[in-house]
């Protein structure tokens, strides 16, 4: 019988489509699939979002998916905030943060990894293949190389001008990704100001309603040596709890590793906040810490819940993310406060 909330079609080929309260789902052979979904920060997410629904739409994992697509910027040398081509540390260090989870809490993390490109994936292995979720330093290495990675070099004769011209004032200033007021365009495009931080954190659903995440940054430019963001800490720059759905966050990774940023975002949700609002509440929670600091850094945080609904909010203006889905591929503008 065909109620409100439950209508069933049978098409020829015998599968069927079931809309429960609004969410669509495909019903098959193997029982009840969900549609797809990956969703990923800033405007390179896009393209990362690509290689993702590859493995999506062929009904592939989430975990597969999300680790497939944030190889992309990890390669991408023109991308000068993840993997090859990230700007080094102060002493001209290129160090790796990345970490990933799938839809049973299994995590796994590499923080401050050198002349790996593909942090994600060492990231994976940790997880597969150790008792642990964290390798650090030298001993993530050691384990990469010994799980057949290769040493490559990730500076980049771009990055290596840039660290060079910095070394000129040496002054430690993050900058934020925010639009610049005066000209409404992005930092990056801006002369003289260019953006140097900026992370890929990704979230995919797959077919069988499994969600996932994987962060990874060569965070914040010429940083001091040895130090770490919130990106590949889980909970903070990724947190997947697959009740609920995920949450990841980008920007200023001190301000964010103080509130367990992602992992507040996807406890919000539990409690009922739609994504934009779990993600705008986060927000909130940094300014009240410091408003005036508030003012002039930049977070942003980017959640799915298990409906498929996303969203995301950010500190300034000009945090964006990248969507893909059967319905739509493209980029959105976050809302933000200030
Ligand atoms: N969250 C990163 C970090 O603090 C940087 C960024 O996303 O811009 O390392």
């Amino acid at each position: 019988m065909t109620t409100r909330r439950k209508f069933l079609t049978t098409s020829m080929l015998g599968s069927a489509v079931v809309i429960t309260g609004g969410d669509l789902l495909v019903r098959n052979g193997s029982g009840t699939k969900n549609n797809p979904i990956v969703i990923s920060t800033w405007d390179f997410g896009k393209e990362a979002n690509a290689a993702a629904w590859e493995i999506l739409r062929n009904n592939g994992r989430a975990l597969d998916a999300v680790e497939a697509g944030v190889k992309i910027p990890e390669a991408d040398p023109n991308i000068n905030s993840i993997g090859y081509g990230g700007l080094p540390d102060r002493e001209g260090h290129v160090t790796l943060d990345a970490c990933i989870m799938d839809e049973k809490y299994n995590c796994g993390s590499v923080m401050c990894l050198e002349n790996i490109i593909h942090p994600i994936s060492v990231a994976r292995l940790v997880m597969e293949k150790t008792p642990h979720i964290v390798l650090v330093g030298d001993g993530a290495l050691q384990f990469a190389l010994a799980n057949g990675f290769q040493k490559e070099n990730l500076l980049t004769p771009q990055s290596a001008k840039a660290w060079k011209e910095w070394l000129k004032t040496s002054k430690y200033e993050p900058i934020p990704n925010i639009e610049n007021k005066t000209t409404d365009k992005k930092v990056e495009e801006v002369p003289g100001g260019p953006k140097n931080h900026d992370t890929i954190g990704m979230i995919a659903m797959d077919s069988n309603g499994n969600v996932s995440g994987a962060c990874t940054t060569s965070g914040l430019a010429f940083k001091m040596r040895g130090r770490v963001g919130d990106s590949p800490i889980i909970g903070a720059g990724l947190y997947v709890d697959n009740e609920v759905g995920a949450a990841t966050s980008t920007g200023l990774g001190e301000e964010v590793i103080r509130i367990v940023g992602s992992h507040l975002v996807v406890e919000l949700m539990r409690q009922g906040l739609k994504p934009e609002a779990a993600c705008r509440n986060a927000v909130e929670r940094i300014i009240k810490r410091n408003p005036l600091k508030a003012k002039s850094i930049q977070v942003g945080f980017l959640a799915l819940n298990k409906k498929g609904e996303y969203g995301g909010y950010a500190l300034q203006k000009g945090f964006t993310y990248a969507v893909k889905n059967g319905k739509e591929d493209r980029v959105y503008s976050a809302k933000s406060i200030y």
